[in-house]
């Protein structure tokens, strides 16, 4: 039985006492008295023996389905994940179920939906002459016949206005099975609305075509627009034919709207969406509708990997490098990874598409694991665009910008198009500068420095959260003389506003877009074509398609080609890259400008080409020299405590039992560490590593599992938390 405990094992139970046993088998959910209370479990395997004597077992307090809930192949990839990201498989469980089969809530719920009363009092026009929201929003409804709270949410309308209706009874409420018994129906493997795709694409068709319905691994290594998506819809055109299903894994949906409109408009199947932005109810809705194979698509982030589906045919992971598909904390998973394995168990294609694939699955590709298919030209019209370099070694900017920045900005909004203006915030965030002293302002609780923030004003720590008034003198030397240094969003807003006044800048990153709605007013203007300047983060990198930016101009590339971080030159060059894509993609040619104060850079050289293919090999050349991955596996072990000195002491500990073990079974695996983390301290914490080596990844998971049990079953320091990263996505 995996039980949701931190303890990396099994537990055996018997049956239940009166409950019909016929109905368990793996995969089912059922109750368990675990200590004095009652555990959600899911039912492994049915043993005829345990270690421990029969009159030490509890049976089994109910079961909570009828059917399993996951196929055997499905368990294989479960417990895989379990063994490879040494997580406890309870844990793994908890993370793959959806929040109310977690709970134990039986799978077919109901679904409150809205409707227009049946027996409205008076007539709806009169009661909302006066009320033009509130009539829109009955329309709505009644149009629609039944909609979800959260639809009216999306569809614009405030919950304050269902509450109006609600009390004009002008609506009302009924609930009704979420699940709807068909399954979908096979679709016509040749639409007439399908595009007819170039030759590059459909030489990349065939070959796919040759290899669905078996395992096989491809990368769809496209530049930006050169119609991966259609290569998709194509694959997934012909498993939906076959009355199978398919999976769609996106980095973030609710910035990629589009995505999810094109697989809408082109599929005459259900199509549902897994993520964050769903209540617990719809997102069990839409999870039933996967398993039991009323939805053809399956669209998600990350967690989506782990949705069943009654009838797999194929998965796609778009924009597989993207680091969002690495879970950070507690099941540190890879879904993309996963998804191979899934793919494996399940006797399936995936299709890992990119402009700029990982060094992972570059790798994979060199070696033959993987299908290399390439599309070397942007599809329809649109060129690949020009990428200049600015050299700003010598130059004194403008609020962060270059004159020849600022030229190509007023030039192209002056043939009323669209700029995007990139800036990499990380390590970028304006900060509180003593003119006198040379203070400046630091996190109590990291080592880190403080974000000045202008909306509301004060000072922020991005690591920890933490929140204090902005200073009107240096505490350290009294000096009122205190100045801002570096540039954040915000500050080049404020500069951009001035600067081009009559058109509207729009800042997109984590601050801005809180709210869902905030950001598909945003989009939507975007989408509208008339000229403006859209500023953003990292966030902007992603997928879109805004066909009519012609301008990109990236305000900083030095963060990344100097970053700490192993994987830092890679993701500089992959945003770039992806910033770049977001330029000219529809007829009007596009133009990128990266600003650097070491213009000479090869890195910076070669992407100016738009040499992606050449850049990884250069890179996957020095990662080979220096033994990392791809060439060797990692897995990185944290400690952290109120004080440095406890966690570097109990590394220590398990180190030597990791070199003794080590010698004793001649694994070859290499011990570094334990060290403090390049990020010292985190939100009060001292944070030391000791971090694990090895080409061969047999010897480093057995290892690993060793030393998880070492570290479980030993006595732990009073406030010591320890954590395993098997393949980390960075080492700060
Ligand atoms: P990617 O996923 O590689 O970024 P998309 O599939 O989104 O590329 O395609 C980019 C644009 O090119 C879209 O507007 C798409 O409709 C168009 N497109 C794709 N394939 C073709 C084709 N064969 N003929 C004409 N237009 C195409
Ligand atoms: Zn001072
Ligand atoms: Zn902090």
């Amino acid at each position: 039985m995996a039980v949701p405990s931190p303890l990396r094992r099994t537990f055996d139970y018997l049956p239940p006492l009166e409950a019909d046993t016929k109905q368990l088998r793996p995969g089912v959910r059922v109750l368990v008295p675990f200590g004095n209370r009652k555990l959600v479990a899911v039912l492994v395997e049915m043993a005829n023996g345990s270690d421990l004597p029969r009159s030490r077992l509890k049976p089994v307090t109910s079961i909570l389905d009828s059917a399993a809930l996951y196929s055997s192949a499905m368990m294989r990839v479960l417990r895989w994940a379990s063994n490879y990201y040494q997580c406890p498989l309870g844990e793994v469980f908890a993370t793959a179920l959806p929040a109310n089969l977690r709970s134990g809530k039986a799978r077919n719920q109901t679904v409150s939906f809205w409707r227009a009363s049946k027996d409205q009092e008076c007539n709806s026009a009169d009661l909302l002459k006066r009320a033009l929201k509130q009539k829109h929003l009955f329309d709505f409804i009644e149009t629609t016949g039944a909609v979800t709270t959260s639809q009216c949410q999306q569809a614009g309308f405030s919950v304050q206005l269902l509450r109006e209706l609600d009390k004009k009874n002008l609506i009302e409420s009924f609930d009704e099975f979420a699940a709807r018994p068909d399954k979908f129906t096979p679709l016509d493997s040749n639409p007439e609305h399908s595009i007819a795709l170039n030759p590059e694409q459909a030489d990349a068709f065939a070959s796919i075509q040759t290899k669905l319905d078996q395992f096989a691994c491809i990368l769809l290594d496209g530049v930006t627009g050169s119609g991966k998506t259609e290569v998709y819809m194509r694959a997934m055109q012909e498993q939906l034919a076959k009355g199978k299903q398919c999976l769609v894994l996106v980095p973030e949906i609710g910035l990629t709207p589009q995505t999810v409109m094109r697989f809408e408009q082109r599929f005459a199947c259900p199509v549902v969406t897994l993520h964050s932005g769903l209540t617990d109810n719809e997102r069990l809705s839409a999870w039933n509708m996967a398993f039991e194979g009323q939805a053809g698509i399956v669209i998600g982030t990350r967690s989506a990997i782990f949705t069943p589906l009654a009838n797999p045919g194929l998965i796609v992971i778009d924009e597989e490098h993207d680091t969002s598909f690495k879970q950070q904390d507690g099941f540190r998973y890879s879904a993309r990874d996963l998804a191979v394995v899934r793919a494996r168990e399940e006797k399936i294609c995936v299709i890992l598409g990119s402009a700029t694939p990982s060094l992972e699955s570059l790798h994979n590709a060199n070696s033959n694991k993987f299908t290399h298919l390439q599309l070397r030209n942007r599809a329809g019209n649109a060129n690949i665009c020009a990428i200049d370099i600015v050299d700003i070694s010598s130059e004194t900017l403008q609020g962060g910008f270059s004159e020849l920045l600022l030229y190509k900005i007023e030039k192209h909004l002056r043939q009323q198009n669209q700029v995007l203006i990139f800036i990499n915030r990380r390590g970028f965030a304006p900060v509180l500068n003593c003119n006198l002293c040379g203070w400046t302002a630091e996190c109590e609780n990291c080592v880190a420095q403080l974000t000045v923030h202008s909306k509301p004003p004060g000072l922020r720590c991005h690591h920890c959260g933490a929140v204090k008034p902005m200073p009107i003198s240096c505490p350290h030397c009294q000096s009122k003389n205190l100045t801002t240094f570096g540039m954040g969003t915000q500050k080049i807003e404020t500069f951009l506003i001035e600067r081009f006044p009559k058109v509207p800048v729009l800042r997109i990153d984590r601050d801005s877009v809180r709210s869902k709605s905030k950001l598909d007013e945003m989009l939507e203007q975007v989408n509208r074509g008339e000229p403006c300047i859209l500023l953003g983060t990292q966030m902007l990198a992603k997928g879109h398609h805004f066909p009519k930016i012609t301008l990109a101009g990236i305000l900083d590339a030095d963060v990344g080609l100097f970053s700490a971080d192993f994987r830092g030159q890679e993701q500089m060059a992959q945003t770039i890259i992806q910033v770049a894509g977001r330029a000219g993609r529809a007829e009007e040619p596009g133009e990128v400008l990266i600003q650097s104060r070491h213009a000479g850079h090869p890195i910076l050289q070669c992407l100016a080409r738009g040499d992606y293919a050449v850049f990884t090999e250069q890179l996957l050349q020095e990662r080979k020299q220096a033994g990392m991955p791809p060439f060797a596996h990692l897995g990185l072990i944290r400690a952290e405590s109120t004080d440095l000195q406890q966690p570097l002491a109990y590394l220590r500990k398990v180190r030597a039992f990791a070199d003794e073990l080590i010698s004793q079974q001649q694994l070859r695996v290499a011990v570094l560490g334990p060290l403090p983390a390049p990020m010292e301290k985190r939100a009060g914490r001292y944070r030391v590593q000791l971090l694990l080596r090895s080409s061969n990844r047999g010897a480093l998971q057995s290892l690993l599992t060793h030393i998880c049990h070492f570290m479980e079953t030993g006595k732990l320091p009073a406030r010591l938390r320890w954590s395993v990263d098997v393949d980390p996505q960075d080492l700060i």
